[in-house]
């Protein structure tokens, strides 16, 4: 594929020059959420680029405005609110600009975020960006009215075809899954991503490929439950296997996985597989039975921990790090303390760590009303959870100090002359060096750290 820079500041593409349009218009996108999310910017910003869309930094540059949003927490569709209430500001200079929403929060609410005086001018949910751009040049020549809602869940939309504005980072994001087949009890992605859709592989090789010929020097590959990827007799363990063999790539890496599709070819892979990164993100949600079965996560307390000991015997020299959630409607004080437990047993390199947040239309809010947890006691519960992982991190990580590894540069640090980088373990090293060294990898020694993060230094 032959691929041209459009020199836009932060960004690099991946946009084939035979599908450049003249610009009809400039288009800024403002992302909130997970790394699908990040990934599904860059396909609307090439399905923009498409029809002719320059790609701009600031909302005031903007003839259209698109916020892509996440619905995984109350919290976040809180904040997307405030926001599309601040950006309603540019429409005084220019009145014809667009808003629209599009994302996990824009199939949730749907008409609902362009009731009279909200401001937004369509909502597009996760399987509608193919069409969105023309929907979106009609309204802005005035040909089609406001208040336009795209929101057909497609069993089929893979975006196959459709090109992507990869963003200026040292990783390329591939989506090889979209959508998620479980229905954990607590979770609204199903319900807003539909069911899971597995691309083909040749398709996701293609893709990768067309990544490092970019210059990109990490790929991750992504999905909802990425390792349940099934496509004819590829499983995830061959399709990453095959990733990690292309050449000219340096590091793999994949999330997020479902504890229940950790196979043993899969260890296999990461250990054998000199490219993939020795990171494994298990999200255990609870260290309970009784609240494991009532979120139906499918596993128990004893095969998750069966799990990880597994995975640290096959995969030397492992990070592990996890998602747990507090306060789920009904967690007792005991259940509460089997979190803490399986913590202190597994000792995760990082936790991403939540209170349960309800979201309308899932089951966990048809649980009986006794059972929600007061916030004085959530908040008490986060608290110490977090309190606990930090210790942990704190030991492990000083643990590393002195320690060399290979560190990935990704960007300048917010400390002056300082590069930020990741180590194969996705641990954040910060050390002197050179703006150019972006994209590339140095040995650096740890010397050392603030708990979470490493202060480097170049190995001689
Ligand atoms: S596996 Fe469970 S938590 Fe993960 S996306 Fe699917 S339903 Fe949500």
């Amino acid at each position: 594929m032959k691929l041209v820079s459009l020199s836009r500041p932060g960004t690099r593409e991946t946009f084939p020059r035979e599908r450049l349009n003249p610009i009809s218009g400039r288009v800024y996108i403002e992302t909130y959420g997970c790394q699908m999310n990040i990934n599904d910017t860059e396909l609307i910003a090439g399905a923009m680029a498409e029809q002719g869309f320059l790609r701009v930094n600031r909302p005031e540059q903007a003839d259209v405005v698109l916020v892509n949003t996440c619905a995984i927490r109350e919290h976040a569709e809180t904040r997307v609110r405030g926001r599309i209430g601040e950006l309603q500001r540019h429409r005084s200079g220019n009145p014809d600009l667009v808003v629209g929403v599009t994302g996990c929060m824009a199939q949730r609410l749907g008409p609902e975020l362009m009731e009279r005086g909200r401001g937004v001018d369509l909502v597009a949910g996760p399987d509608s960006y193919r069409g969105l751009p023309a929907v979106v040049a009609a309204m802005g020549d005035g040909s089609l009215a406001r208040g336009q809602a795209l929101l057909d869940l497609d069993d089929s939309e893979n975006y196959e075809g459709v090109p992507q504005v990869r963003g200026n980072g040292s990783t390329a994001w591939v989506t090889v899954q979209r959508g998620c087949n479980h229905r954990c009890t607590f979770c609204i992605v199903p319900y807003v991503r539909g069911s899971e859709k597995n691309r083909e592989p040749r398709a996701v090789l293609e893709e990768c490929e067309a990544a490092v010929e970019a210059g990109y020097t990490e790929v991750t590959l992504l999905g909802q439950t990425v390792n349940s990827y099934q496509s004819a007799d590829w499983d995830f363990a061959r399709l990453l296997r095959t990733v990690s063999e292309l050449e000219g790539i340096r590091r793999v890496r994949f999330t997020s996985p479902h504890p229940n599709d950790v196979s043993r070819e899969l260890l296999e892979v990461m250990a054998e597989a000199p490219t993939v990164c020795r990171q494994l993100h298990l999200p255990v949600q609870s260290g309970s039975n009784r609240v494991l079965k009532r979120m139906v996560r499918r596993y128990t307390r004893e095969s998750f921990l069966d799990k990880v000991d597994r995975a640290r015997t096959i995969v030397p020299d492992l990070a592990l790090s996890t998602d747990v959630i507090v306060a789920f409607p009904g967690e007792s004080e005991s259940d509460f303390g089997l979190t803490l437990d399986l913590m202190r047993r597994v000792r995760f390199d990082d936790a991403f760590t939540y209170r349960f947040s309800p979201r309308d239309g899932t089951p966990a809010t048809r649980l009986p009303p006794d059972d929600t947890i007061p916030d004085e006691v959530a908040a008490s519960r986060l608290e110490q959870l977090i309190a606990l992982h930090r210790r942990i991190q704190r030991e492990i990580n000083e643990a590393e100090v002195g320690v060399e590894r290979e560190v990935l540069i990704e960007r300048p640090a917010r400390s002056p002359g300082d590069m930020l980088g990741r180590t194969e373990q996705g641990k954040v090293v910060a050390f002197p060096g050179e703006r150019e060294w972006r994209g590339q990898c140095r040995r650096v020694r740890l010397i050392s750290t603030t708990g979470a993060t490493f202060r480097g230094e170049l190995a001689t």
